[in-house]
């Protein structure tokens, strides 16, 4: 037997583990002190009660023999699947069929298991700072990675590759740094990736936050990106669908890529759960849409305490818009992970330091929207405070 020494190579999960390690270190020294959590990457409300009624139901139907269900479609209930092109498609002037939209159970299974679609010998282009998904699996494949810098300088959309990438996996808005692509630039990539025969694996998680009407909601709004994209969305930050598990992948035919992704899927994917599924599909009635719309407003809204809240201080942060992630520059004289523990012993702040995400996230920490709003509000007021202490 030999195991994938690729996979026994990747490093654990330093970052997170290490944010974990460091306040509860804190926490144990100084147990009177309320911690504000501003670092979470994870939706923190409830979910929308017509989604909860609506996977009652369906539960309470797989109690009964005449409305029990077994095993479903691999990819998806076809309602689900045409909801999805009624919806989220067909209002951008987006024609997909049934049979390019596949259910999954959640951006990040997809996000991995795509890799399977492309030989070893492919390069992969991964934008830096980045989610960490893109980069390990492009590892445990063995793959040769090509990383894009983003930064200040390029407004956090790094220029095209110079040399052959062959897949190319974007995600804006962006996670870590919060920042949109245009249409036009968007038009770029797709143009690399025709010319270059790369494909783009497009990571529309956040699409939900977007505001301004120059940023693409979906990569398909670029002509001729149906040859080359791959599109992965997901229930979890639009809905607060983080523990139930649903989210979709639109495989075009034209990418050549979707029969193989169909074969993938009935033999590794026997479907999202039942109640998932109808949990979804009730994210798009008009009481389901107004429920999850009122919980990004709230989110939004925490973003732009934030982000507002911190410039009036006199940081430089990027995102907060269309996005719910603020990409903060910490002051002269610290890095990443010295201003996470400043603000952790100064202002019992958690935050996240940029350089987990990458090396160019070196001298940054993200704030997140998913915080309890009071929370970001107190963090604010201690951050005030340190400034004009002049401990900062
Ligand atoms: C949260 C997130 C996802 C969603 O992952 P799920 O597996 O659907 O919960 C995907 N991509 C990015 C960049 C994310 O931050």
């Amino acid at each position: 037997m030999q195991v994938n020494t690729h996979l026994q190579q990747l490093q654990g999960n330093y970052l997170f583990t290490e944010i974990v390690n460091r306040t509860e270190a804190y926490k144990a020294t100084h147990p009177e002190q309320r911690l504000l959590r501003l670092g979470v990457g994870d939706v923190t409300l409830p979910l929308p009660q017509p989604i909860i009624h609506a996977m009652h139901q369906a539960v309470e139907e797989l109690a009964h023999e005449d409305t029990f269900r077994g095993y479903g479609p691999e990819e998806g209930y076809i309602w689900l699947r045409q909801a999805i092109i009624d919806n989220d498609y067909q209002p951008l002037g987006i024609d997909l069929s049934t049979d390019e939209v596949f259910i999954s159970d959640g951006a990040g299974s997809d996000l991995g298991n795509l890799s399977e679609l492309f030989g070893r010998n492919n390069r992969v282009g991964i934008l830096e700072p980045t989610y960490p998904a893109y980069l390990d699996t492009s590892a445990m494949a063995g793959r040769e990675v090509v990383f894009l810098p983003c930064t200040a300088e390029n407004h956090f959309v790094p220029e095209l590759p110079k040399e052959q990438v062959d897949l190319i996996y974007l995600c804006y808005p962006n996670n870590p740094t919060g920042a949109t692509l245009t249409h036009a630039q968007l038009a770029q990539w797709v143009d690399y990736a025709r010319e270059h025969h790369s494909i783009i694996i497009f990571d529309a998680a956040y699409e939900s936050f977007i505001e301004d009407s120059d940023v693409p909601h979906s990569i398909y709004e670029i002509k001729g990106a149906d040859e080359v994209a791959i599109e992965v969305r997901s229930y979890s930050k639009s809905a607060g669908f983080t523990a139930v598990r649903c989210g979709y992948t639109v495989v075009p035919k034209k990418t050549g890529l979707q029969a193989m992704w169909l074969r993938r899927q009935c033999t590794k994917f026997n479907g999202a759960s039942y109640i998932a599924q109808r949990g979804a599909m009730a994210s798009y009635s008009p009481e389901g849409k107004a429920g999850a719309q009122a919980n990004l407003a709230y989110y939004k809204q925490t973003a732009d305490i934030l982000l507002t809240g911190l410039r009036k201080m006199g940081y430089q942060v990027f995102g907060g818009k269309n996005a719910p992630y603020i990409w903060c520059r910490v002051p002269k004289g610290y890095d990443s992970w010295s201003f996470f523990d400043h603000l952790l012993n100064t202002c019992q702040v958690v935050c996240t330091p940029g350089v987990g995400f990458g090396k160019s996230g070196e001298g940054y920490v993200r704030f997140s929207a998913f915080s309890k709003r009071e929370d970001c509000e107190e963090a604010l007021k201690r951050l005030k405070s340190l400034a004009h202490s002049k401990n900062l």
